[in-house]
Protein backbone atom coordinates (compact mmCIF):
# COMPACT_ATOMS: atom_id res chain seq x y z
CA UNK A 1 0.00 0.00 0.00
CA UNK A 2 1.10 3.85 -0.78
CA UNK A 3 0.06 6.59 0.40
CA UNK A 4 0.70 10.33 0.18
CA UNK A 5 -0.76 12.53 3.06
CA UNK A 6 -1.20 15.60 2.28
CA UNK A 7 -0.85 17.01 5.51
CA UNK A 8 1.01 16.71 9.06
CA UNK A 9 -1.77 15.75 11.15
CA UNK A 10 -2.74 13.01 8.98
CA UNK A 11 0.63 11.59 8.24
CA UNK A 12 1.19 11.63 11.98
CA UNK A 13 -2.11 9.40 12.11
CA UNK A 14 -1.06 6.91 9.95
CA UNK A 15 2.46 6.84 10.71
CA UNK A 16 1.08 5.86 14.30
CA UNK A 17 -1.80 3.53 12.91
CA UNK A 18 -0.26 1.27 11.04
CA UNK A 19 3.47 1.83 10.63
CA UNK A 20 4.08 2.29 7.52
CA UNK A 21 7.81 2.62 5.91
CA UNK A 22 8.53 6.38 5.36
CA UNK A 23 9.82 7.82 1.90
CA UNK A 24 10.53 11.35 0.56
CA UNK A 25 12.59 11.16 -2.74
CA UNK A 26 13.25 7.31 -1.88
CA UNK A 27 17.13 7.81 -3.46
CA UNK A 28 18.00 5.53 -0.65
CA UNK A 29 14.78 3.48 0.38
CA UNK A 30 14.62 2.25 -2.87
CA UNK A 31 17.61 1.24 -4.10
CA UNK A 32 17.63 -0.90 -0.67
CA UNK A 33 14.97 -2.88 -1.61
CA UNK A 34 17.47 -4.91 -3.57
CA UNK A 35 19.01 -6.09 -0.66
CA UNK A 36 15.56 -8.03 0.16
CA UNK A 37 14.11 -4.97 2.32
CA UNK A 38 10.36 -4.63 1.22
CA UNK A 39 7.75 -3.04 3.17
CA UNK A 40 4.26 -3.72 2.93
CA UNK A 41 3.25 -0.39 2.93
CA UNK A 42 5.13 3.15 2.25
CA UNK A 43 4.03 6.57 3.30
CA UNK A 44 5.63 9.19 1.22
CA UNK A 45 5.78 12.82 2.81
CA UNK A 46 7.03 14.85 0.03
CA UNK A 47 3.92 16.02 -0.58
CA UNK A 48 2.96 17.50 3.24
CA UNK A 49 2.38 20.68 3.13
CA UNK A 50 4.84 23.21 3.99
CA UNK A 51 7.34 20.42 4.14
CA UNK A 52 9.22 21.45 0.59
CA UNK A 53 9.40 24.88 1.98
CA UNK A 54 12.48 26.49 2.50
CA UNK A 55 11.81 30.13 4.74
CA UNK A 56 13.23 32.23 7.07
CA UNK A 57 12.22 33.76 10.85
CA UNK A 58 13.80 35.52 13.51
CA UNK A 59 15.10 32.92 15.22
CA UNK A 60 15.95 30.06 12.37
CA UNK A 61 15.98 29.41 8.88
CA UNK A 62 13.69 26.66 8.50
CA UNK A 63 14.76 24.10 5.67
CA UNK A 64 11.56 22.01 5.45
CA UNK A 65 12.07 18.22 5.80
CA UNK A 66 10.96 17.61 1.81
CA UNK A 67 13.63 20.46 0.08
CA UNK A 68 15.36 18.30 -1.98
CA UNK A 69 19.25 19.21 -2.90
CA UNK A 70 17.86 21.11 -5.94
CA UNK A 71 15.77 23.45 -4.05
CA UNK A 72 18.43 23.95 -1.43
CA UNK A 73 20.68 25.17 -4.32
CA UNK A 74 18.25 27.36 -5.69
CA UNK A 75 17.20 29.17 -2.84
CA UNK A 76 18.14 32.73 -1.66
CA UNK A 77 20.85 31.98 1.83
CA UNK A 78 23.00 33.53 3.82
CA UNK A 79 26.76 32.45 2.67
CA UNK A 80 27.08 30.80 5.43
CA UNK A 81 25.23 27.95 3.58
CA UNK A 82 27.49 28.23 0.36
CA UNK A 83 28.87 24.55 1.94
CA UNK A 84 25.63 23.10 2.33
CA UNK A 85 25.22 24.19 -1.45
CA UNK A 86 27.90 22.97 -2.42
CA UNK A 87 27.63 19.48 -0.96
CA UNK A 88 23.78 19.92 -2.30
CA UNK A 89 25.71 20.13 -6.01
CA UNK A 90 27.91 16.93 -5.42
CA UNK A 91 25.11 14.68 -3.86
CA UNK A 92 24.79 12.18 -7.03
CA UNK A 93 23.51 13.69 -10.17
CA UNK A 94 20.77 16.14 -11.36
CA UNK A 95 18.00 13.41 -11.17
CA UNK A 96 18.90 12.58 -7.62
CA UNK A 97 19.37 16.19 -6.21
CA UNK A 98 15.85 17.00 -7.54
CA UNK A 99 14.04 13.94 -5.52
CA UNK A 100 16.54 13.52 -2.88
CA UNK A 101 16.20 15.52 0.53
CA UNK A 102 17.76 17.04 3.44
CA UNK A 103 15.53 14.73 5.64
CA UNK A 104 16.34 11.71 3.53
CA UNK A 105 20.02 12.46 4.04
CA UNK A 106 20.02 12.51 8.01
CA UNK A 107 17.59 9.93 8.50
CA UNK A 108 19.46 7.45 6.66
CA UNK A 109 22.70 8.20 8.59
CA UNK A 110 25.07 7.02 6.17
CA UNK A 111 29.00 8.13 7.44
CA UNK A 112 29.27 9.29 3.98
CA UNK A 113 26.36 11.72 4.17
CA UNK A 114 27.44 14.88 2.12
CA UNK A 115 24.76 16.69 3.64
CA UNK A 116 26.01 16.15 7.60
CA UNK A 117 29.08 17.68 7.51
CA UNK A 118 27.99 21.31 6.55
CA UNK A 119 24.33 21.16 8.71
CA UNK A 120 26.90 20.57 11.65
CA UNK A 121 29.23 23.44 10.67
CA UNK A 122 25.77 25.49 10.73
CA UNK A 123 25.05 24.38 13.78
CA UNK A 124 21.78 22.37 12.62
CA UNK A 125 19.02 21.14 14.76
CA UNK A 126 16.14 18.55 13.83
CA UNK A 127 12.38 19.67 14.59
CA UNK A 128 10.33 16.20 14.91
CA UNK A 129 7.22 15.58 15.75
CA UNK A 130 4.67 12.94 16.65
CA UNK A 131 0.74 12.38 16.96
CA UNK A 132 1.38 11.74 21.05
CA UNK A 133 4.41 13.88 22.19
CA UNK A 134 4.30 16.52 20.00
CA UNK A 135 6.95 18.53 18.55
CA UNK A 136 11.08 18.13 20.04
CA UNK A 137 13.97 19.93 18.65
CA UNK A 138 17.32 17.74 18.67
CA UNK A 139 21.00 19.36 18.22
CA UNK A 140 21.85 17.27 14.87
CA UNK A 141 24.77 16.10 16.74
CA UNK A 142 22.60 14.17 19.27
CA UNK A 143 19.85 13.36 16.62
CA UNK A 144 22.65 10.80 14.65
CA UNK A 145 24.19 8.12 17.34
CA UNK A 146 26.01 5.74 14.51
CA UNK A 147 25.84 4.17 11.18
CA UNK A 148 22.46 4.15 10.18
CA UNK A 149 20.99 4.91 13.55
CA UNK A 150 19.37 7.74 14.80
CA UNK A 151 17.18 8.31 17.67
CA UNK A 152 14.27 9.04 15.49
CA UNK A 153 10.84 6.90 17.58
CA UNK A 154 8.58 5.12 15.44
CA UNK A 155 6.03 7.20 15.49
CA UNK A 156 8.08 10.73 14.50
CA UNK A 157 8.49 12.30 11.51
CA UNK A 158 11.35 14.95 10.84
CA UNK A 159 9.59 18.02 9.74
CA UNK A 160 12.11 20.46 9.49
CA UNK A 161 16.01 20.80 9.56
CA UNK A 162 16.49 24.14 11.72
CA UNK A 163 19.53 26.58 11.20
CA UNK A 164 20.36 29.03 14.07
CA UNK A 165 21.62 32.78 12.43
CA UNK A 166 25.07 32.98 11.47
CA UNK A 167 26.66 36.53 11.35
CA UNK A 168 26.06 38.01 7.74
CA UNK A 169 29.61 37.70 7.33
CA UNK A 170 30.55 34.31 7.68
CA UNK A 171 32.35 32.17 4.58
CA UNK A 172 31.47 28.85 4.20
CA UNK A 173 32.83 25.79 1.86
CA UNK A 174 32.75 22.37 1.30
CA UNK A 175 35.76 19.98 0.09
CA UNK A 176 34.37 16.71 -1.13
CA UNK A 177 37.44 13.83 -1.95
CA UNK A 178 36.10 11.23 -4.40
CA UNK A 179 37.16 8.45 -7.15
CA UNK A 180 36.23 10.72 -9.39
CA UNK A 181 34.75 14.13 -9.64
CA UNK A 182 31.36 13.27 -9.74
CA UNK A 183 28.47 10.61 -8.79
CA UNK A 184 30.18 9.11 -6.36
CA UNK A 185 30.60 8.32 -2.73
CA UNK A 186 32.79 10.55 -0.21
CA UNK A 187 35.97 9.30 0.80
CA UNK A 188 36.65 11.79 2.84
CA UNK A 189 34.70 15.64 2.71
CA UNK A 190 35.15 18.44 4.85
CA UNK A 191 33.00 21.78 5.68
CA UNK A 192 34.15 24.95 6.96
CA UNK A 193 32.19 28.01 8.12
CA UNK A 194 34.50 31.15 8.75
CA UNK A 195 33.98 34.38 10.65
CA UNK A 196 36.96 36.95 9.56
CA UNK A 197 38.00 39.80 12.01
CA UNK A 198 38.86 43.14 10.17
CA UNK A 199 42.39 42.14 11.27
CA UNK A 200 41.91 39.08 8.52
CA UNK A 201 42.04 36.66 11.65
CA UNK A 202 40.17 33.82 12.57
CA UNK A 203 37.00 35.07 15.19
CA UNK A 204 35.26 32.31 14.68
CA UNK A 205 35.46 28.68 13.07
CA UNK A 206 33.56 25.25 12.56
CA UNK A 207 34.74 22.93 10.87
CA UNK A 208 33.02 19.23 10.46
CA UNK A 209 34.68 16.08 8.65
CA UNK A 210 32.45 13.18 7.26
CA UNK A 211 33.52 9.59 5.85
CA UNK A 212 36.33 9.25 8.85
CA UNK A 213 33.87 7.94 11.44
CA UNK A 214 30.73 6.64 12.30
CA UNK A 215 29.08 9.75 12.54
CA UNK A 216 30.60 12.95 10.82
CA UNK A 217 32.59 14.88 13.62
CA UNK A 218 32.87 18.81 14.09
CA UNK A 219 36.61 19.19 15.34
CA UNK A 220 36.13 21.09 18.16
CA UNK A 221 40.11 21.42 19.69
CA UNK A 222 41.10 22.25 15.98
CA UNK A 223 38.39 25.17 16.17
CA UNK A 224 40.27 26.98 19.18
CA UNK A 225 43.46 26.29 17.83
CA UNK A 226 42.29 28.38 14.96
CA UNK A 227 40.91 31.23 16.78
CA UNK A 228 43.13 34.36 15.69
CA UNK A 229 45.31 32.74 13.18
CA UNK A 230 44.83 33.86 9.61
CA UNK A 231 43.55 31.28 6.99
CA UNK A 232 47.32 30.88 5.42
CA UNK A 233 48.16 29.83 9.12
CA UNK A 234 46.60 26.83 9.36
CA UNK A 235 48.01 23.92 10.48
CA UNK A 236 46.46 20.92 11.27
CA UNK A 237 48.14 18.38 13.54
CA UNK A 238 47.44 14.72 14.64
CA UNK A 239 46.01 15.64 17.98
CA UNK A 240 43.42 17.61 16.09
CA UNK A 241 41.92 14.45 13.94
CA UNK A 242 41.79 12.45 17.74
CA UNK A 243 37.95 12.90 17.04
CA UNK A 244 37.90 10.72 13.43
CA UNK A 245 38.46 7.28 13.53
CA UNK A 246 38.50 6.40 9.48
CA UNK A 247 38.48 2.71 8.45
CA UNK A 248 39.75 0.83 5.82
CA UNK A 249 37.75 -0.02 2.58
CA UNK A 250 37.80 -0.20 -0.73
CA UNK A 251 37.78 3.24 -1.52
CA UNK A 252 40.45 4.18 0.77
CA UNK A 253 42.16 3.14 4.13
CA UNK A 254 42.77 4.97 7.24
CA UNK A 255 46.04 6.74 7.12
CA UNK A 256 44.96 8.22 3.41
CA UNK A 257 41.64 9.30 4.46
CA UNK A 258 43.63 11.25 7.54
CA UNK A 259 45.96 12.78 5.37
CA UNK A 260 43.48 14.44 2.92
CA UNK A 261 41.37 15.72 5.59
CA UNK A 262 44.68 17.80 7.03
CA UNK A 263 44.70 19.09 3.10
CA UNK A 264 41.27 19.54 2.89
CA UNK A 265 40.68 21.30 6.23
CA UNK A 266 42.94 23.66 4.64
CA UNK A 267 41.16 24.29 1.36
CA UNK A 268 37.70 24.30 2.91
CA UNK A 269 39.11 26.98 5.57
CA UNK A 270 40.89 29.28 2.62
CA UNK A 271 37.51 28.83 0.59
CA UNK A 272 35.22 29.79 3.46
CA UNK A 273 37.41 33.28 4.32
CA UNK A 274 38.18 33.99 0.44
CA UNK A 275 34.48 36.03 0.27
C1 LIG B 1 22.72 7.12 -7.67
C2 LIG B 1 22.73 7.68 -6.26
C3 LIG B 1 23.74 8.57 -5.91
C4 LIG B 1 23.79 9.11 -4.63
N1 LIG B 1 24.80 9.97 -4.32
C5 LIG B 1 24.87 10.50 -3.08
C6 LIG B 1 25.93 11.39 -2.75
O1 LIG B 1 26.79 11.73 -3.56
N2 LIG B 1 25.95 11.88 -1.48
C7 LIG B 1 25.01 11.55 -0.55
O2 LIG B 1 25.07 12.05 0.59
N3 LIG B 1 24.00 10.71 -0.84
C8 LIG B 1 23.90 10.18 -2.08
N4 LIG B 1 22.89 9.31 -2.39
C9 LIG B 1 21.92 8.96 -1.34
C10 LIG B 1 20.61 9.77 -1.35
O3 LIG B 1 20.34 10.32 -2.62
C11 LIG B 1 20.61 10.93 -0.33
O4 LIG B 1 20.93 10.45 0.96
C12 LIG B 1 19.25 11.65 -0.28
O5 LIG B 1 19.37 12.88 0.37
C13 LIG B 1 18.18 10.79 0.40
O6 LIG B 1 16.96 11.52 0.40
P1 LIG B 1 15.59 10.84 -0.02
O7 LIG B 1 14.53 11.85 0.15
O8 LIG B 1 15.67 10.21 -1.34
O9 LIG B 1 15.49 9.73 1.12
P2 LIG B 1 14.54 8.42 1.12
O10 LIG B 1 15.22 7.34 0.36
O11 LIG B 1 13.17 8.78 0.76
O12 LIG B 1 14.61 8.10 2.69
C14 LIG B 1 15.83 7.82 3.34
C15 LIG B 1 15.54 7.47 4.81
O13 LIG B 1 15.01 8.61 5.46
C16 LIG B 1 13.72 8.32 6.03
N5 LIG B 1 12.96 9.57 5.88
C17 LIG B 1 12.87 10.37 4.79
N6 LIG B 1 12.20 11.49 5.07
C18 LIG B 1 11.83 11.40 6.37
C19 LIG B 1 11.11 12.26 7.27
N7 LIG B 1 10.65 13.46 6.90
N8 LIG B 1 10.93 11.85 8.55
C20 LIG B 1 11.40 10.66 8.95
N9 LIG B 1 12.09 9.80 8.17
C21 LIG B 1 12.32 10.18 6.89
C22 LIG B 1 13.20 7.13 5.25
O14 LIG B 1 12.29 6.37 6.00
C23 LIG B 1 14.51 6.37 4.98
O15 LIG B 1 14.85 5.61 6.11
C24 LIG B 1 22.80 8.75 -3.67
C25 LIG B 1 21.78 7.87 -4.02
C26 LIG B 1 21.75 7.33 -5.30
C27 LIG B 1 20.64 6.38 -5.67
Amino acid sequence: MYSQPLDLEEALLVLKNSNPKVIAGGTDVYPSLKSGFCPSEFMDVSRICGFKEISQDEQDVRLGAAATWSDIVNADLPAAFDALKQAARKVGGIQIQNAGTIAGNICNASPAADGVPPLLALDAKVELCSQDTGTRVLPLNEFITGVRQTVLKPDELVSAVLIPPSPISMGSAFEKLGSRRYLVISITMTAANVLLGQDGRIEDVRIAVGSCSAVSQRLYALEEDLKGKTPQDVVVKAEHLAPLSPIDDVRGSGTYRLAAVQEQIQRAVMGASRR
